[in-house]
């Protein structure tokens, strides 16, 4: 399956770092939150984090704008329905992310993968919540995403090998080491 539109719930410590990365990789990225200061305060990280990608000649001051032009903030979860992949990075609680999903599994096609970025959380639990427990898988990144190589990606019970094979292809994509 071709991603070219990725999704990401949260724009936390962990939810910037994952659109950062995206979008220097050259996806679209929709980040998505529950209030306009958090998507503002993302948004800031970001643009100071690629900055500093900037300053080590890493990148160019094109690329930093292209980077955050490809970054479309919003509040509506139903925004991120032309996306091919969602990450879910929000808050670690059972109880915030069984909403999130549960309401992805009804917003999304079908072949949409739902990756989360959950450090604790079963994935077999997860994506039980759901009716398409073949594409939810783990995509857990470092802190801080930008610089930590390592994605770990992670199997539940019913995770099909098509879905791993594309979340361990994208992290390659991303300049990530998936294990
Ligand atoms: P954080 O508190 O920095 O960010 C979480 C964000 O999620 C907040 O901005 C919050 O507003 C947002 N959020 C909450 N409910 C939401 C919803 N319904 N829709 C959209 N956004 C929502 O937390 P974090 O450290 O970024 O952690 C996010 C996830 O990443 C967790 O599952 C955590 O276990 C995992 N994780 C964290 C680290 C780390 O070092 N911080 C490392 C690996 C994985």
């Amino acid at each position: 399956m071709t991603i070219n539109r990725v999704g990401v719930i949260g724009a936390g410590t962990m939810g910037n770092g994952i659109a950062h990365v995206f979008s220097r990789s050259g996806f679209n990225v929709v980040l998505c939150e529950v209030e306009q200061r958090f998507l503002d305060r993302g948004l800031e990280t970001i643009a100071k984090n690629l900055d500093r990608e900037v300053a080590k000649n890493k990148i160019t001051a094109a690329d930093k704008a292209a980077a955050l032009g490809r970054i479309t903030p919003v509040l509506e979860r139903s925004r991120l329905v032309d996306c091919d992949l969602v990450v879910e990075a929000a808050t670690e609680k059972l109880e915030i992310k069984t909403e999130i999903f549960r309401d992805l599994d009804r917003l999304m096609k079908p072949e949409v993968i739902l990756a989360s970025n959950t450090s604790s959380i079963s994935i077999t639990k997860i994506a039980a919540l759901t009716k398409r427990p073949d594409r939810v898988i783990g995509m857990h990144f470092f802190n801080p995403v930008p610089m930590m190589k390592l994605v770990e990606v992670i199997r539940g019970l019913a995770t099909s090998q098509a879905t791993f094979e594309t979340v361990r292809d994208l992290a390659i994509k991303v300049e990530k080491t998936p294990v």
